[in-house]
């Protein structure tokens, strides 16, 4: 069985971005994954020799009953009880905010291994914005920009070495 990475984050934090950086196609043939629910993308990601499978949650599709909320809420909880580890996206250029606290807070009670992707880091290597996300207690943030291919290597490295 694959590693399965899931990239969990409040809407807007570059996701889906670093999604299609880390797999080689955006929607990979779901079919193959028997167990995995079908309501969200997943993809193939390779590094080396390693393959894997990466999770991008919210293709949030809110019904007027569950609104965007609860419908985040629960593509996240669904995508971590099918990872093996997860990465929390942040936007460190957006800044930290409450929601990040609450997934964070959500995060550290599954028990699951986190990685923190401080994510928008281009050019702020350094910048004391990035010393924020050590607030959520997820650990140390790792500086990525999924826009520019930076940091995303050694992020999935250690993701893979965290399964
Ligand atoms: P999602 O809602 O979390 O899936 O976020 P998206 O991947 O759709 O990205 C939201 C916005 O952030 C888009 O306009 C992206 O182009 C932008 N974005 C994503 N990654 C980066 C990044 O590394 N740097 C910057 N500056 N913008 C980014
Ligand atoms: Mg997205």
């Amino acid at each position: 069985m694959k590693p399965v990475i899931a990239l969990v984050g409040r809407p807007n934090v570059g996701k889906s971005t670093l999604f299609n950086r880390m797999t080689k196609s955006r929607d990979a043939i779901v079919a193959d994954y028997a167990g995995l629910t079908r309501d969200r993308h997943y993809g193939d990601g390779r590094l080396g020799r390693r393959e894997f499978i990466v999770i991008d949650t919210g293709g949030f599709e809110p019904t007027a009953e569950t609104g965007i909320v609860r419908e985040m809420a629960r593509q996240t909880r669904q995508a971590v009880a099918e990872a093996d580890v997860v990465i929390f996206v942040v936007d460190v250029r957006g800044g930290i905010s409450a929601q990040d606290h609450d997934i964070a807070r959500y995060l550290r009670q599954t028990g699951k291994p986190v990685l923190l992707a401080a994510n928008k880091a281009e050019g702020m290597v350094g910048s004391a914005h990035l010393g924020e996300g050590h607030e959520l207690g997820i650990g140390e943030p790792l500086p990525v920009s999924a826009a520019h291919g930076q940091g995303v290597r050694s992020l999935t490295e250690l993701a893979l070495e965290t399964c």
